[in-house]
């Protein structure tokens, strides 16, 4: 594999993945240089949102395609809000206004256990049989109020428990090394140092 197209228009993505494929040589284009348009995401799974994207960019392009699909799931809310994590308060996509949801429906909840989930899919083609999937989960817990100046979306509410920080506390580095999204990097990495 040569060249791949990211099935997101994340810069901060396609940064962070771009970075993690250079070992192998594999070039990383994002979709909307190649005039693919976003793909619905309209299912209840992550896996099946990820697997969505991945086949559209794929199918658009003809080459092959990674994507990712992430969210915040919180046990008291029986997942919650899960796929719906960008747009939990509503349109506009506001980071802001989900964290302020968020706390709002947790306020006396005292089981505050979270995760954050992240799902990368690689087809090598539209019609990929078997694509490489790879799954990180990252542990911790929402605090009653917001803490850290870094990251993005819910990172200032999500307490990591070994290192007492929150994910906006912690160095964009050692985010990186344990979050959700880089776990399953390294798995998909070693994935596909196989292929
Ligand atoms: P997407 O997969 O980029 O659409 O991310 C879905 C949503 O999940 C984001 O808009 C954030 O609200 C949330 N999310 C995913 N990953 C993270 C993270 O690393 N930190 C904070 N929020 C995240």
């Amino acid at each position: 594999m040569k060249k791949l197209v990211l099935a997101s228009n994340n810069a901060k993505k396609l940064q962070e993945l771009t970075a993690l494929l250079a070992p192998l040589g594999i070039e990383v284009i994002p979709q909307g240089e190649l005039g693919v348009p976003e793909a619905d995401e309209p299912h209840p799974t992550f896996i099946e949102n990820a697997l969505a994207k991945a086949r559209h960019a794929s199918a658009c392009t003809g080459l092959p395609a990674l994507a990712d699909d992430s969210g915040l799931c919180v046990a008291a809310l029986g997942g919650a809000p899960g796929v719906h994590s960008a747009r939990y308060a509503g349109e506009p996509k506001s980071d802001a206004r989900n964290n302020a949801k968020l706390l709002a429906t947790l306020a006396g909840q005292a089981d505050r256990r979270a995760r954050f989930v992240c799902l990368l899919v690689l087809m090598r083609h539209a019609e990929d049989p078997q694509p490489i999937l790879a799954e990180g989960e990252w542990h911790g817990e929402i605090l009653p109020a917001l803490r850290g100046e870094g990251g993005f979306g819910y990172d200032p509410l999500f307490l990591d428990p070994a290192s007492g920080q929150t994910a906006a506390e912690l160095p964009a580095e050692l985010k990186n090394q344990r979050s959700h999204r880089g776990q399953a990097m390294q798995k998909l990495l070693e994935r596909l140092r196989n292929e």
